[in-house]
């Protein structure tokens, strides 16, 4: 696919000019150095070649139009940044994108909770500026705007960017770099506040984005980051989140030294319990605030923890290759049993779950969501059909493999019927186990 000269990856300042990365043609470049520093990196696990995870098919679409590319997870000798070996063509995976951030209420009041904080922290108001990368359909600046304070959202994908718009909130359908930060900042719209949530990962071009970054800040500005913490990933075993779209996998240790680089500071960490567990980071442009001592206490943790150590990379690896067989074997010793069996989610890191695992329609009969987007679609590689979420407790499937698990608590309320009638999801990682738990012996898990 021929890709429009999109802005993604142009331009860097002169001190981080990098040399040409990779090699391979047309939508998949291979890289073999690292994202952020350039060093080598080495692999740790392959996972073969996947399907895009959120390129849903219609369900009689020929197989041979799917495109698989290899997914490959590495860890930087230097900085220890984990990512992926391969960078997909951004064109491809993010024009279109299927996740409206608001189908989650969990995660809209999240994000309003962030807001209502900030706006107190730094006395917002009508003179200032929110700006939000990957803004999505305007889950959290809806909450800016409604306290009368300006935003501008950025995000290249043209469908959400065009539920934002119906929401009033002003966005730029753009991928955001160094050279929009410049432009905008040509035209005094800098950033009181910049929120990047869960978009890092997808950045092909990191420190052309932190360089933007610095320049989108006003000089007393914060940058709100958060990011699922890869600590978690390797602690809970959730490889499905492993895809194309996510090309990096963060610990704090790399991404400070990646910020100072471009003359930011890493002031303030927090853990919060999002997405499986993730990072947010406050980011000032150096000596603009002091650094709060949760941020050198996560940095010894990480070494307590291993960043440094091939072996904590390894284990995962090895971990996650068990867990490939035994969530498969468990679903299969139930419909040995005569259990019916769906799913639940068809989200993205359910296609590399069900991929990876080898999981098809011969185990699952359909995959239900609450995206209308996806409705009447197929998941990628393993065709299970999509249908709406309404419908489960009808269908009444025996079990339902929990596919989004990082909403697992908020799905599970929503479904009270359905376990009340006597359905159970089934929770793939870090091992499979059924919930809520069945008291009946006769339909004790295996
Ligand atoms: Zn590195």
């Amino acid at each position: 696919m021929s890709v429009p000269k999109n802005r993604e990856s142009v331009r860097r300042p002169p001190s981080l000019a990098l040399p040409r990365k990779g090699g391979g043609n047309g939508a998949l470049r291979i890289e073999k150095l690292c994202r952020a520093c350039v060093a080598p990196t080495q692999a740790f696990l392959s996972f073969g070649a996947l399907p895009l995870a959120n390129a849903l098919v219609a369900p009689d679409a020929p197989s041979s139009e799917e495109e698989r590319y290899p997914l490959t997870l590495t860890v930087c000798t230097s900085c220890r940044l984990v990512q992926l070996a391969e960078t997909v063509d951004p064109a491809k995976l993010f024009r279109q994108y299927v996740y409206l951030s608001s189908m989650s209420p969990a995660f809209v009041e999240h994000a309003g909770r962030l807001a209502r904080r900030l706006i107190a922290e730094r006395a917002l108001g009508p003179a200032s500026k929110v700006v939000e990368i990957a803004s999505n359909d305007g889950y959290l600046l809806q909450h800016y705007r409604e306290a009368g304070v300006p935003v501008i959202g950025i995000d290249p994908a043209v469908n959400v960017a065009q539920v934002a718009a119906q929401r009033d909130i002003q966005t730029i359908c753009e991928f955001f770099t160094a050279e929009l930060a410049g432009s905008l900042k040509a035209r005094g719209e800098q950033a009181d506040v910049l929120h990047a949530n869960n978009v890092l990962a997808h950045v092909a071009d990191l420190p052309d984005f932190v360089a933007g970054i610095a320049a989108i800040l006003r000089p007393d500005g914060v940058a709100v980051i958060e990011f699922p913490y890869l600590r978690e990933l390797i602690a809970n075993l959730e490889f499905d989140t492993v895809y194309h779209e996510h090309l990096c996998y963060f610990s704090l240790t790399p991404l400070v030294a990646l910020f100072r680089q471009c003359g930011l500071a890493v002031n303030q960490v927090e853990r919060i319990p999002v997405h499986g567990g993730s990072l947010r980071l406050f980011v000032q442009h150096a000596g603009a605030a002091g650094p709060h001592p949760s941020v050198a206490d996560m940095l010894a943790q990480e070494i307590a923890w291993g960043v440094a150590d091939d072996a904590t990379y390894r284990g995962f690896a090895s971990a996650t290759t068990q867990l490939r067989d035994s969530i498969p074997s468990f679903l299969r010793q139930l419909r040995a049993r005569g259990r019916s069996m769906a799913a639940y989610g068809a989200s993205a890191k359910g296609a590399t779950l069900l991929n990876y695992c080898g999981i098809g329609r011969e185990t699952i009969d359909a995959v239900f969501d609450r995206s209308p987007l996806k409705q009447g679609l197929a998941m990628p590689g393993v065709r299970i059909p999509i249908r709406a979420a309404d419908e489960l407790v009808r269908a009444r499937p025996d079990y339902t493999l929990l596919l989004a698990w990082n909403f697992s608590d908020e799905i599970i309320a929503q479904q009270a019927e359905y376990c009340r009638n006597g359905g159970r999801f089934i929770v793939p990682v870090p091992s499979p186990r059924i919930v809520p738990a069945e008291a009946d012996s006769g339909h004790a898990p295996p």
